[in-house]
């Protein structure tokens, strides 16, 4: 996706602080971190949505849960997180490629 800010960092064409990464996913810096933790883990193949997960990869949906509970032990967080991922404009979502924000250190409700 030509215009897509994260396959760009996928890419290397955008620098990011990587904070883990492996062939299917990419977790990095929140550029503008809401809470003293805030990563980002994105699949490194562009989908723009949990909408735009197809049933046919349920292995990739068990590989990102399972990275961001590896990422959330490589930050130290482990017991005190929040997972969030924007669906859709409603939601507010900003960047159209599928992305989870890892986010520790502050209170969010809900
Ligand atoms: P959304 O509202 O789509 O769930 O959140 C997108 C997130 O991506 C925002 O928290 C925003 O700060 C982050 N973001 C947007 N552009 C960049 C970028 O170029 N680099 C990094 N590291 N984060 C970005
Ligand atoms: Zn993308």
């Amino acid at each position: 996706m030509e215009n897509c800010v994260f396959c760009k960092i996928v890419k290397g064409d955008l620098p990011a602080t990587v904070i883990f990464e492996n062939e299917h996913v990419l977790a990095f810096k929140d550029i503008n971190p809401l809470a003293p933790t805030h990563v980002l883990l994105i699949p490194k193949r562009h989908m723009e949505s949990l909408d735009d997960l197809p049933e046919s990869e349920a292995a990739l949906a068990g590989e990102l849960l399972l990275r961001i509970k590896d990422v959330a032990a490589k930050l130290g967080v482990t017991g005190g997180y929040k997972v969030v991922s924007n669906c859709g404009e409603a939601a507010g979502q900003l960047v159209y490629h599928l992305h989870f924000h890892i986010l520790s250190g502050k209170k969010f409700v809900p």
